[in-house]
């Protein structure tokens, strides 16, 4: 005997009406592309849970995928048998017994087929006298229990678990539409493209690209932040542009106050291009409020003139230490610390303005067409497809 399946809880309550039909097929679709590469690996429903039938594949690794899925509140081991009274005692035996230092367990069972002739009650007892009188030195608690055997008796077979795994929550990923994630290879925008996701958007990446003062490595830490980001969703199309003239032109022509928040605004109006070429209809950034001169109120109100596209700033109350708690726990931290220059850090003023006003930098753009240039970015945008299988370009590097 042996776990054999993967249950996968979710929070259907918290949805309502055609909602729900539209959640559980997008989870089960991300479900199934996520193991897909495990051979005979089938993903099934039945009312309120979806299984992952293991046949025979190792349940780790396949547990590990299914726990970087958003929309799922719980995943447990699962043993499937037919429903026969001693059929079902053995397994939750086994169920029990695989857990580790258990000094008090609870059966509870749910008879959801109630043509099963042993009603939940009756069950409850003959599965705990039977874990009781096959098992040493482990009494039994119903209020806090070291390990809850949960049976489900179902119409077609009875599923019984033992362990409980927490899942991210969320919404599946492709519920909420798409946003263009505005990434730089620092520590905030890879958190705040998994929190956009975490609520069922799923992300097409942008980057501000200046070579030669920014470096290959740059845009390829990039690439690896996007890769990484794939294990939470789909796969990510990451758009590169190439920043260097537009911003040369700025700190040429601009005061040098004001050369921040111009560039931001840049960054922005070719970012809104690319959105409704690819019909994304949000921004998504890890700005946060006070943490540098370009993330005041003035800055921001100054900054978002520029577009009325939706920005979604997942980071914006958070604190630092949050946010970095958070890469940690997705694995982006280590490559976003990586020392490669971004063109942020390049093109620094010696001292931006911190209070940016809407009138100031209207003026100061007027006075100068950066037309031409936004347009030879925006054709000079490469794009490309980042995959879970695409290769880390560090761990080539290294
Ligand atoms: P991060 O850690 O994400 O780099 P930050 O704290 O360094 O953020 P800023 O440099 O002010 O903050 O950038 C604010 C946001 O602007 C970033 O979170 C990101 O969304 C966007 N951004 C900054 N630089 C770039 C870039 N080169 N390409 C794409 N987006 C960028
Ligand atoms: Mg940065």
């Amino acid at each position: 005997m042996e776990f054999d399946h993967i249950l996968i809880r979710y929070g259907e309550m918290a949805l309502k009406g055609k909602n729900i039909k539209q959640f559980i097929n997008q989870l089960q679709q991300n479900v199934q592309q996520k193991v897909k590469d495990f051979p005979n690996v089938k993903v099934k429903r039945t009312q309120g849970r979806m299984f992952v039938l293991l046949n025979g594949n190792e349940p780790e690794p396949i547990m590990e995928k299914c726990k970087k899925i958003f929309g799922i509140q719980s995943l447990s081991l699962a043993i499937k048998v037919d429903n026969e009274v001693e059929k079902v005692k053995e397994a939750a035996l086994y169920a029990l017994k695989q857990e580790e230092s258990v000094n008090t367990f609870k059966v509870s069972v749910k008879r959801i087929n109630k043509d099963f002739p042993v009603r939940s009650q009756e069950m409850n007892q003959v599965l705990g006298g039977h874990l009781l009188s096959k098992t040493e030195g482990i009494t039994v608690d119903v209020h806090n229990p070291d390990v809850e055997v949960k049976v489900e008796i179902r119409k077609e077979a009875t599923y019984i678990t033992s362990g409980v795994t927490r899942g991210l929550g969320g919404l599946p990923v492709g519920t909420s539409g798409k946003s263009l994630l505005l990434l730089s290879g620092g520590i905030d925008s890879p958190v705040a493209g998994f929190l956009a996701m975490k609520r069922g958007v799923e992300i097409e990446a942008i980057h501000f690209h200046s070579p030669p003062y920014t470096s290959e490595r740059a845009k390829q830490k990039v690439l690896d932040l996007a890769k990484q980001l794939t294990k939470f969703g789909k796969s990510i199309k990451v758009h590169i542009v190439p920043f260097t003239k537009l911003q040369q032109e700025i700190f040429r022509e601009m005061p040098d106050a004001y050369a921040m928040t111009i560039m931001r605004r840049m960054m922005f109006r070719i970012s809104e291009e690319v959105c409704k070429k690819e019909g994304i209809l949000s921004l998504t950034t890890g700005e946060n409020l006070g943490q540098v001169a370009s993330q005041t109120m003035d800055s921001m109100h100054t900054i978002n003139e520029v577009t009325n596209y939706p920005i979604i700033r997942p980071l914006v109350t958070m604190d630092k230490q949050e946010v970095i708690n958070i890469s940690h726990d997705i694995g982006t931290y280590e490559t976003s610390i990586l020392p490669y220059e971004d063109c942020c850090t390049i093109f620094v003023p010696k001292s931006p303005k911190t209070k940016p006003k809407r009138d100031k930098v209207n003026y100061y753009e007027s006075t100068y067409d950066f037309s031409p240039s936004i347009q030879e970015a925006l054709e000079g945008i490469e794009t490309t497809k980042i995959t879970d299988k695409t290769l880390d370009s560090f761990s080539d590097l290294l």
